[in-house]
Order: structure tokens, then C-alpha cells, then sequence
């Protein structure tokens, strides 16, 4: 376990944590795949999909049920790329049920991210809980650690993503399919009613 020297920023601490896999899904640290530059603009697609989301033990992690199906757009790292990998292959309608292994979803859980903090290094005032959530940044720009535990000396902090080292099982289904547009490939984003509208 390594010592971190850092200066805790606990005013950027987040209170709840960041579990809604498919929002954080955009972890870009962790995403080894690009954008393959030979893809042609004109063939790039919009997808939008239902979802629920499911670990290992079949417990439902998240659900599009009963809300507005997500849409993305390909080649963008919009969504984690074992899940982008499998949509692509899909038509309009299809249901699907796919397995995304931990190193295509949040990655593997690096020991490395686990570290021993000074308990001095916090502000005084700060209360520390097992389970809060800072950034060792200003405006939470950092990495998110989450503390894991906490003595009379030090605090230990772990920077995995709390989905690291998770399997994740999708039910999914296609509900849009077509070529994106050229201001959405310009902006990054979904435009219309799935997406932004302006
Ligand atoms: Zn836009």
C-alpha cells in the first residue's frame, strides 16, 4: 500500500457517489479504446437502446425501465466500449442479452489506487466516513477516491471506480438507429428529443 501526499480537497467531496454506471460509463481514464480514424463520418451512427443492468449475481444495478432509453453516438466513448462493441453489431428492434467483462467495463481494480492518507492532511472540521466520496483536485476535476477506512491516524483511500472489477450483464434493446447528423458529429452529442435540443 503506497503513501500519497496529497492535499485534500474535501470541499469537492461528493455525497453520493458516482454508481449510475452508464452516466460515468465516460470514464475516459479508463477507456482504451479510440475512435477508429478510418471510420467514415457519413456511416457513423446514433444508437439509442433500452437497458437494465445487472452484476453477477443478477442483482439490477440500473434500468432504462420506465424511462428514456439512452442514445449515443458511435465512435464517441459515450458509452463503455464492451457494451458500444456489441451494440454496433445490432439492428434496429433486436434484444439482446450482453456480458461485458470488468476490463471492457471500469477496468480491473488497480491495487495502486488504494493509499494511506494522513489524517492531518484533512481539514480539521472534516468529518471522514467510510464511503465518502472527494477529489483530491479543485472542482472535482481529479480523480474520485472513496474512503475505504479510517483510524486515528489515517485515512485510507481507494481511486477505483466503485464498478472496477465488476462483470456486467446488459438487457438490452434497440429502439433508434440511424446516421448521425453532421452538427451532432461537430458538437459530440445527440441532438432532437433523445438528446439535446438547440
Ligand atoms: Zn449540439
Amino acid at each position: 500500500m503506497a503513501t500519497l501526499d496529497l492535499a485534500v480537497d474535501t470541499a469537492a467531496r461528493r455525497d453520493s457517489p458516482p454508481t449510475t454506471p452508464l452516466d460515468l460509463a465516460i470514464h475516459r481514464r479508463r477507456l482504451a479504446t479510440l475512435p477508429d480514424p478510418s471510420h467514415s463520418t457519413a456511416m457513423t451512427k446514433v444508437i439509442g437502446f433500452h437497458y437494465t443492468l445487472r452484476d453477477e449475481d443478477g442483482q439490477v444495478l440500473d434500468s432504462s425501465s420506465g424511462g428514456d432509453p439512452l442514445y449515443f453516438i458511435e465512435g464517441r466513448q459515450q458509452i463503455i466500449p464492451g457494451l458500444e462493441r456489441e451494440l454496433l453489431l445490432l439492428e434496429d428492434g433486436d434484444k439482446r442479452h450482453i456480458a461485458v467483462s470488468a476490463a471492457d467495463a471500469y477496468g480491473d481494480v488497480n491495487p495502486e489506487l488504494v493509499a494511506q492518507v494522513k489524517r492531518s492532511q484533512f481539514p480539521p472540521d472534516a468529518t471522514l466516513e467510510i464511503g465518502d466520496q472527494f477529489t483530491v483536485e479543485a472542482e472535482g476535476a481529479g480523480p474520485v477516491f472513496t474512503i475505504v477506512d479510517v483510524d486515528a491516524e489515517h485515512v485510507t483511500v481507494d481511486g477505483n471506480h466503485p464498478m472496477a472489477g465488476k462483470a456486467l450483464m446488459f438487457e438490452i434493446e434497440i429502439v433508434g438507429l440511424r446516421d448521425a447528423l453532421a452538427d451532432e458529429l461537430s458538437h459530440g452529442h445527440v441532438h432532437g428529443p433523445e438528446g439535446h435540443e438547440h
